[in-house]
């Protein structure tokens, strides 16, 4: 969080982009767009552009890092070298491995991970154009790829952030409030039971702060999930309807 040096709201409490404090960046949400992975998605979360690509279950190797009693849910969090204005380093960094250790733990939650001891689900989170939000985006869109792989999941996990700009408690920081606000609470959802996979808090806020960016986050997070199941929704819908039949040849085939 950076010191406040920009104006982030309007007097007519306005954000930079024009929303207001609970609304969320434009969210579209895309199922199975990987033809060689066994799940995928990709999300445009406002600036931000991140594909999700599923492997497995698929057997563990090296062998030693098997675990006999559950499969080990593998998070990757990368950030291509082009996503962000000036290029970044490619290759893994402290933020990059923090975060797939973070998005591990979580989806660690909600797959049914005893079902495949010894196994690996490995999750490749690519983040193609980065703006805010990346982690919470990313657990968002892997969710709905792990669910397009078949994989059995007690939910998805629905993610979003809240924060504190201008003296005030908002949702979904873009690029300049994460620059310039004084807080950012990223929460990880199940929507089904409200349980939480993921909290992180970057800032201060007070506790009154914290309630209020619980509620919109979680509010925030409810209405997400619509979206990550209108994509499954889309993603079996559509399949069936452009699925070309082959049609049966008739010669050869005796009647009778
Ligand atoms: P999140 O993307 O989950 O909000 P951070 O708060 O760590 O995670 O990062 C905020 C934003 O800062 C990122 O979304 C990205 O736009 C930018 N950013 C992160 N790492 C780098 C980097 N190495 N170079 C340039 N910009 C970066």
């Amino acid at each position: 969080m950076g010191s406040k040096d920009m104006d982030l709201i309007d007097e007519d409490g306005k954000r930079l982009d024009g929303r207001e404090y609970d609304e969320l960046r434009p969210i579209s949400i895309e199922a199975g767009v990987l033809k060689r992975a066994d799940g995928s998605a990709f999300i445009n979360w406002g600036k931000n552009k991140i594909m999700a690509a599923v492997y497995g279950p698929r057997e563990m190797h090296p062998r030693h890092a098997q675990d006999p009693s559950k499969a080990v849910v593998q998070a990757r969090y990368n950030m291509a070298a082009f996503s962000v204005p000036d290029r970044k380093r490619p290759g893994p960094d402290r933020r990059s491995v923090e975060i797939g250790k973070i998005l591990s733990e979580a989806l660690d939650e909600i797959i049914f991970v005893e079902q495949y001891p010894r196994s690996t689900i490995d999750v490749f989170i690519e983040v193609l154009e980065a703006s805010a939000g990346t982690r919470c985006a990313g657990l968002t869109v892997a969710s709905v790829a792990l669910s397009d792989a078949g994989i059995p999941m007690s939910d998805m996990i629905a993610s979003c952030a809240a924060g504190k700009i201008d003296g005030q408690v908002v949702l979904d920081l873009g690029k300049n409030e994460d620059n310039y606000g004084q807080a950012d609470v990223p929460i990880g959802l199940v929507p089904r039971t409200d349980e939480l996979t993921l909290l992180q808090m970057d800032g201060d806020l007070t506790e009154e702060e914290y309630e209020q960016a619980m509620e919109l986050a979680m509010d925030a997070c409810h209405d997400i999930y619509k979206k990550q199941k209108d994509a499954l929704r889309e993603r079996y819908s559509t399949d069936l309807e452009e699925q070309e039949f082959e049609e049966i040849p008739q010669e050869g085939i005796e009647e009778g």
